[in-house]
Protein backbone atom coordinates (compact mmCIF):
# COMPACT_ATOMS: atom_id res chain seq x y z
CA UNK A 1 0.00 0.00 0.00
CA UNK A 2 1.24 3.54 -0.65
CA UNK A 3 1.35 5.20 2.43
CA UNK A 4 2.80 8.82 3.28
CA UNK A 5 6.13 6.57 4.37
CA UNK A 6 6.49 4.99 0.90
CA UNK A 7 7.45 6.33 -2.68
CA UNK A 8 4.74 6.29 -5.21
CA UNK A 9 4.16 3.87 -7.48
CA UNK A 10 5.41 4.55 -11.40
CA UNK A 11 2.20 5.35 -13.28
CA UNK A 12 0.23 2.25 -14.77
CA UNK A 13 2.07 -0.07 -12.57
CA UNK A 14 -0.89 -1.96 -10.36
CA UNK A 15 -0.37 -1.49 -6.98
CA UNK A 16 -2.31 -3.34 -4.30
CA UNK A 17 -3.76 -1.57 -1.36
CA UNK A 18 -6.10 -3.07 0.42
CA UNK A 19 -7.53 -7.20 -0.68
CA UNK A 20 -10.41 -5.24 -2.33
CA UNK A 21 -8.74 -1.75 -4.12
CA UNK A 22 -5.63 -1.82 -6.46
CA UNK A 23 -4.29 1.37 -7.46
CA UNK A 24 -3.35 2.45 -11.05
CA UNK A 25 -1.66 5.70 -11.02
CA UNK A 26 -2.65 7.73 -13.95
CA UNK A 27 0.14 9.51 -16.00
CA UNK A 28 -0.99 13.13 -15.15
CA UNK A 29 1.11 14.77 -12.30
CA UNK A 30 1.04 18.78 -12.04
CA UNK A 31 0.05 21.29 -9.82
CA UNK A 32 -3.85 20.50 -9.53
CA UNK A 33 -3.30 16.42 -9.87
CA UNK A 34 -0.48 15.95 -7.54
CA UNK A 35 1.05 12.63 -8.30
CA UNK A 36 -1.87 12.22 -10.57
CA UNK A 37 -5.18 10.77 -10.51
CA UNK A 38 -5.87 7.81 -8.36
CA UNK A 39 -7.59 5.35 -10.65
CA UNK A 40 -9.21 2.08 -8.20
CA UNK A 41 -9.52 -1.62 -9.39
CA UNK A 42 -12.86 -2.47 -6.98
CA UNK A 43 -12.76 -6.56 -6.50
CA UNK A 44 -13.91 -9.25 -3.99
CA UNK A 45 -10.72 -11.59 -3.89
CA UNK A 46 -10.93 -14.83 -6.09
CA UNK A 47 -14.05 -13.01 -8.05
CA UNK A 48 -13.97 -12.88 -11.71
CA UNK A 49 -15.47 -9.29 -12.10
CA UNK A 50 -14.39 -6.33 -10.70
CA UNK A 51 -15.37 -2.44 -10.98
CA UNK A 52 -12.90 0.76 -11.82
CA UNK A 53 -13.25 3.93 -10.11
CA UNK A 54 -11.75 6.72 -11.23
CA UNK A 55 -10.51 5.98 -14.99
CA UNK A 56 -8.61 9.14 -15.16
CA UNK A 57 -7.67 11.20 -17.70
CA UNK A 58 -8.27 9.91 -21.51
CA UNK A 59 -4.81 8.63 -22.31
CA UNK A 60 -4.66 5.33 -24.35
CA UNK A 61 -1.37 4.33 -22.03
CA UNK A 62 -3.51 4.56 -19.02
CA UNK A 63 -6.24 2.77 -21.13
CA UNK A 64 -4.06 0.06 -21.73
CA UNK A 65 -2.76 -0.32 -17.81
CA UNK A 66 -6.38 -0.15 -16.27
CA UNK A 67 -7.41 -3.07 -18.45
CA UNK A 68 -4.22 -4.84 -17.80
CA UNK A 69 -4.73 -4.56 -13.77
CA UNK A 70 -8.36 -5.77 -14.55
CA UNK A 71 -6.68 -8.83 -16.03
CA UNK A 72 -9.19 -12.01 -16.45
CA UNK A 73 -12.03 -10.29 -14.72
CA UNK A 74 -14.39 -8.81 -16.57
CA UNK A 75 -15.67 -4.82 -15.95
CA UNK A 76 -19.06 -4.47 -14.98
CA UNK A 77 -19.02 -0.87 -13.66
CA UNK A 78 -17.23 1.71 -14.40
CA UNK A 79 -18.02 4.23 -11.35
CA UNK A 80 -17.12 8.02 -11.00
CA UNK A 81 -16.23 10.35 -7.73
CA UNK A 82 -16.84 13.56 -9.44
CA UNK A 83 -17.30 14.42 -12.81
CA UNK A 84 -13.98 17.01 -13.23
CA UNK A 85 -11.95 15.97 -16.36
CA UNK A 86 -8.33 14.32 -14.16
CA UNK A 87 -11.38 11.65 -12.91
CA UNK A 88 -13.56 11.23 -15.46
CA UNK A 89 -12.69 12.12 -18.91
CA UNK A 90 -11.82 8.57 -19.75
CA UNK A 91 -15.05 6.63 -18.61
CA UNK A 92 -17.23 6.92 -21.73
CA UNK A 93 -14.32 5.50 -23.75
CA UNK A 94 -13.30 2.36 -20.86
CA UNK A 95 -17.51 1.88 -20.92
CA UNK A 96 -17.50 2.00 -24.44
CA UNK A 97 -14.38 -0.83 -24.85
CA UNK A 98 -15.67 -2.97 -21.44
CA UNK A 99 -19.43 -2.56 -22.11
CA UNK A 100 -20.05 -1.44 -18.66
CA UNK A 101 -22.09 1.30 -17.35
CA UNK A 102 -20.70 4.32 -16.47
CA UNK A 103 -22.31 5.15 -12.08
CA UNK A 104 -21.64 8.16 -11.01
CA UNK A 105 -24.12 11.40 -9.36
CA UNK A 106 -24.08 14.03 -12.30
CA UNK A 107 -26.40 13.39 -14.75
CA UNK A 108 -23.67 15.01 -17.82
CA UNK A 109 -21.83 11.21 -17.13
CA UNK A 110 -25.15 8.58 -16.35
CA UNK A 111 -28.53 8.53 -16.99
CA UNK A 112 -29.09 6.67 -14.16
CA UNK A 113 -27.34 9.09 -11.55
CA UNK A 114 -26.37 7.00 -8.08
CA UNK A 115 -27.85 8.65 -5.02
CA UNK A 116 -26.82 8.44 -1.16
CA UNK A 117 -26.81 5.23 0.38
CA UNK A 118 -27.06 3.45 -3.11
CA UNK A 119 -25.65 0.24 -2.42
CA UNK A 120 -23.76 -1.60 -5.71
CA UNK A 121 -22.98 -4.96 -6.27
CA UNK A 122 -20.02 -5.90 -8.15
CA UNK A 123 -19.93 -9.84 -8.64
CA UNK A 124 -19.82 -10.35 -4.27
CA UNK A 125 -18.34 -7.27 -3.56
CA UNK A 126 -20.63 -4.93 -1.70
CA UNK A 127 -20.13 -1.25 -2.38
CA UNK A 128 -22.35 1.70 -0.57
CA UNK A 129 -22.35 4.79 -2.18
CA UNK A 130 -22.04 8.59 0.14
CA UNK A 131 -22.91 11.50 -0.85
CA UNK A 132 -20.49 13.99 0.11
CA UNK A 133 -20.88 17.40 -1.43
CA UNK A 134 -18.16 19.90 -0.67
CA UNK A 135 -15.51 19.98 -3.32
CA UNK A 136 -18.16 19.98 -5.88
CA UNK A 137 -22.04 19.25 -5.74
CA UNK A 138 -21.69 15.67 -7.15
CA UNK A 139 -18.98 14.14 -4.96
CA UNK A 140 -19.09 10.93 -4.02
CA UNK A 141 -17.16 8.50 -1.64
CA UNK A 142 -17.62 4.57 -1.94
CA UNK A 143 -17.28 2.28 0.70
CA UNK A 144 -15.74 -1.05 0.84
CA UNK A 145 -18.23 -2.24 4.27
CA UNK A 146 -16.62 -5.91 4.18
CA UNK A 147 -12.92 -4.07 5.11
CA UNK A 148 -13.87 -0.69 6.25
CA UNK A 149 -11.90 1.13 3.55
CA UNK A 150 -13.34 4.72 1.62
CA UNK A 151 -12.68 5.73 -1.13
CA UNK A 152 -12.72 9.26 -1.25
CA UNK A 153 -12.10 10.87 -4.29
CA UNK A 154 -11.42 14.62 -3.77
CA UNK A 155 -13.32 14.87 -0.64
CA UNK A 156 -10.40 13.71 1.06
CA UNK A 157 -6.83 13.67 -0.72
CA UNK A 158 -3.58 11.95 0.62
CA UNK A 159 -1.78 15.01 0.78
CA UNK A 160 -3.05 18.88 0.36
CA UNK A 161 -6.44 20.36 0.72
CA UNK A 162 -9.26 19.91 -2.07
CA UNK A 163 -10.77 23.31 -3.08
CA UNK A 164 -14.07 23.74 -2.15
CA UNK A 165 -16.75 25.70 -4.38
CA UNK A 166 -17.95 29.05 -2.76
CA UNK A 167 -21.47 27.91 -0.71
CA UNK A 168 -20.04 24.70 -0.22
CA UNK A 169 -18.10 24.74 2.57
CA UNK A 170 -21.06 24.36 5.09
CA UNK A 171 -21.67 21.00 3.27
CA UNK A 172 -18.44 20.22 3.07
CA UNK A 173 -18.05 20.51 6.91
CA UNK A 174 -20.95 18.03 6.96
CA UNK A 175 -19.42 15.59 4.86
CA UNK A 176 -16.19 15.46 6.69
CA UNK A 177 -18.28 14.34 10.04
CA UNK A 178 -20.45 11.65 7.87
CA UNK A 179 -16.76 10.46 6.66
CA UNK A 180 -15.76 10.34 10.65
CA UNK A 181 -18.89 8.35 11.30
CA UNK A 182 -18.36 5.51 8.77
CA UNK A 183 -14.26 5.58 9.09
CA UNK A 184 -14.90 4.76 12.74
CA UNK A 185 -14.31 1.07 12.49
CA UNK A 186 -10.82 -0.44 13.40
CA UNK A 187 -9.02 -1.33 10.16
CA UNK A 188 -10.54 1.82 8.43
CA UNK A 189 -8.69 3.02 5.69
CA UNK A 190 -9.10 6.10 3.22
CA UNK A 191 -8.42 5.29 -0.51
CA UNK A 192 -7.82 8.98 -1.78
CA UNK A 193 -8.79 10.43 -5.55
CA UNK A 194 -4.88 11.82 -5.46
CA UNK A 195 -2.05 10.95 -2.95
CA UNK A 196 -1.19 8.01 -0.67
CA UNK A 197 -3.24 5.90 1.27
CA UNK A 198 -4.36 7.35 4.97
CA UNK A 199 -4.46 4.61 7.21
CA UNK A 200 -5.45 6.94 10.42
CA UNK A 201 -8.43 8.21 8.65
CA UNK A 202 -9.85 9.44 11.38
CA UNK A 203 -7.33 11.79 12.54
CA UNK A 204 -6.19 12.68 9.15
CA UNK A 205 -9.94 14.14 9.18
CA UNK A 206 -9.59 16.08 12.20
CA UNK A 207 -6.46 17.53 10.94
CA UNK A 208 -8.47 18.57 7.35
CA UNK A 209 -11.37 19.67 9.54
CA UNK A 210 -9.09 22.19 11.81
CA UNK A 211 -7.14 23.41 8.78
CA UNK A 212 -10.05 24.50 7.40
CA UNK A 213 -11.22 26.13 10.17
CA UNK A 214 -7.68 28.16 10.42
CA UNK A 215 -8.31 29.11 7.28
CA UNK A 216 -12.03 30.52 8.36
CA UNK A 217 -10.41 32.25 10.98
CA UNK A 218 -7.47 33.91 9.05
CA UNK A 219 -9.65 35.17 6.32
CA UNK A 220 -12.02 36.32 9.51
CA UNK A 221 -9.49 38.39 10.74
CA UNK A 222 -8.02 39.83 7.35
CA UNK A 223 -11.68 41.27 6.81
CA UNK A 224 -11.65 42.70 10.20
CA UNK A 225 -8.15 44.18 9.91
CA UNK A 226 -9.29 46.00 6.21
CA UNK A 227 -8.31 43.34 3.52
CA UNK A 228 -11.60 42.70 2.03
CA UNK A 229 -10.93 42.11 -1.81
CA UNK A 230 -10.22 38.56 -2.76
CA UNK A 231 -7.30 38.97 -4.49
CA UNK A 232 -5.79 41.38 -1.54
CA UNK A 233 -6.91 38.24 1.05
CA UNK A 234 -4.93 35.70 -1.66
CA UNK A 235 -1.95 37.73 -1.33
CA UNK A 236 -2.02 38.24 2.24
CA UNK A 237 -3.14 34.66 3.17
CA UNK A 238 -0.46 32.26 0.20
CA UNK A 239 2.04 34.36 0.52
CA UNK A 240 4.23 31.56 -1.40
CA UNK A 241 1.96 31.03 -3.99
CA UNK A 242 3.20 28.48 -7.02
CA UNK A 243 1.24 31.00 -10.17
CA UNK A 244 -1.03 27.97 -11.51
CA UNK A 245 -3.00 27.35 -8.11
CA UNK A 246 -3.57 31.09 -7.77
CA UNK A 247 -7.22 30.44 -9.09
CA UNK A 248 -7.50 27.39 -6.68
CA UNK A 249 -6.56 29.80 -3.73
CA UNK A 250 -8.76 32.30 -5.14
CA UNK A 251 -11.67 30.14 -5.25
CA UNK A 252 -11.14 28.74 -1.62
CA UNK A 253 -10.88 32.38 -0.34
CA UNK A 254 -14.40 33.03 -1.87
CA UNK A 255 -16.13 30.11 -0.26
CA UNK A 256 -14.89 30.94 2.93
CA UNK A 257 -16.14 34.57 2.52
CA UNK A 258 -18.96 33.01 1.34
CA UNK A 259 -19.56 30.61 4.40
CA UNK A 260 -19.58 33.38 6.88
CA UNK A 261 -21.25 35.72 5.04
CA UNK A 262 -24.55 32.83 4.96
CA UNK A 263 -23.14 31.90 8.69
CA UNK A 264 -22.80 34.05 11.84
CA UNK A 265 -21.47 31.03 13.08
CA UNK A 266 -19.12 29.70 10.85
CA UNK A 267 -17.26 26.77 13.25
CA UNK A 268 -19.94 23.82 12.49
CA UNK A 269 -20.74 22.36 16.64
ZN1 LIG B 1 -8.92 15.32 -8.88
Amino acid sequence: MWTRDTAPPRPGVPSPATDRATLVLAPNAGAWTFEGTNTWVLAEPGDDVCAVLDPGPDDDDHLAAILAAAGERRVVAVLVSHAHPDHAELAPRLAAVTGAPVRAAHHRLTDEPLRDDDVLRVGALTVRVLHTPGHTGDSLCFLLPDEGSVLTGDTVLGGGSPIVKPGRLGQFFDSLDRLSEVLAAPGSVILPGHGPALPDPLAQIERRRAARLRRVDQVVDAVASGIEDPDDLVDHLYPDLHPELRVAARISVEAVLAHVQTDPDPVPS
